[in-house]
């Protein structure tokens, strides 16, 4: 738990029993989590309470969120060093068997000249295909 209380401060969220309990079930995860997927794992927290840690975690970008186009919102831990800056974002994989969405954070997601007048606030890349469990 000592590691994960230090990952909370440093992203300057106070460190609490519940906080501390959701970033032990992302870090655990290997794809990103869903809000439903979520309250699958607390018998006694309710979805409000989750909703609110993961929005928290968000805001301090100890997690990024991710568009899969599944129509639920998936989430991830963010790499220590990561500020969700636009050159920071990573391709995320969607496997079309297992239906996880996995980051890539060693690949960044292309840069794009938009037209005059355009300002990028965000990209979401997703890639499909079978992941390499499923091969
Ligand atoms: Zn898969
Ligand atoms: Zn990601």
């Amino acid at each position: 738990m000592k590691a994960n209380e230090e990952k909370l401060n440093k992203r300057n969220i106070k460190p609490t029993a519940m906080r501390e309990l959701v970033l032990k079930v992302l870090t655990d995860q290997k794809s990103a989590i869903s809000l439903s997927e979520l309250e699958h794992k607390f018998e006694k927290a309710d979805r409000v309470t989750l909703y609110r840690t993961l929005k928290t975690f968000e805001e301090n970008k100890l997690i990024h969120s991710i568009d899969d186009g599944t129509g639920s919102v998936k989430y991830a831990l963010c790499l220590d060093s990561c500020m969700c800056n636009p050159e920071e974002l990573h391709v995320h994989f969607k496997c079309v068997k297992c239906y996880q969405t996995f980051c890539l954070s060693e690949i960044p997601v292309p840069g794009i000249t938009l037209p005059a007048g355009f300002e990028l606030e965000s990209i979401n890349m997703v890639v499909k295909g079978v992941c390499s469990n499923c091969k």
